[in-house]
């Protein structure tokens, strides 16, 4: 029986609950390394940022064989991003999609500045942060103004991805849900 989105965002939940306050469990074992060879069925798809500081399987506490994980810098999604997705949703049957922002990311940052070089296009010229418009901000809530441009980018990520199964034509695609990361904390906040 496959794990269902409601199953999966539990289990995500729960992890995250026990990396925050320091309980997470070593999953990487020698043990897991030898199921692998089994195959897999990971049982959430997360399409998450770059940046260093968000260790995807860490943030979850889960391990090898739990997550499928598609990362580019600010989560935006390429046609390979695209297709990856796709392929764990139809060819392993995962039924949920989170994509994780986080806080203090350089590429929303990047786009919010406004003046990122040429060769950044490809990711900021994805990343709209026109719902968190400067002018509608207190002139010192800079920080307050990127957390609300990382979760509006997370939603418009989710309601890209949303649009692009529906437009593949897909009968049945997974849930696709968007979160952001707190670095201090540790803690992922559910945005939809
Ligand atoms: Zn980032």
């Amino acid at each position: 029986m496959p794990i269902s989105a409601d199953q999966a965002l539990e289990m995500l939940r729960e992890g995250n609950r026990r990396f925050a306050c320091g309980e997470a469990r070593n999953r990487f074992t020698t043990d897991e390394r030898a199921r692998a060879l089994e195959g897999q069925e990971p049982w959430a798809i997360v399409v998450g940022c770059s940046d260093s500081r968000v260790p995807v399987e860490a943030v979850f506490d889960v391990g090898s064989g739990d997550l499928f994980v598609v990362r580019s810098a600010g989560h935006v999604l390429s046609a390979a991003g695209l297709a990856s997705v796709r392929f764990a949703a139809e060819k392993l049957g995962t039924r949920l999609v989170v994509i994780l922002g986080h806080e203090d990311c350089g590429a929303v940052s990047a786009a919010l500045a406004g003046d990122a070089p040429d060769w950044l296009e490809p990711i900021v010229g994805h990343i709209d942060v026109t719902r968190a418009d400067p002018t509608r901000a207190p002139a010192d809530a800079d920080d307050a103004l990127l957390a609300a441009a990382v979760d509006s980018h997370a939603l418009d990520t989710v309601a890209e991805l949303r649009t692009w199964f529906a437009a593949g034509g897909l009968s049945d695609p997974p849930r696709v849900v968007g979160a952001a990361y707190k670095l201090a904390t540790g803690e992922v906040h559910w945005l939809t």
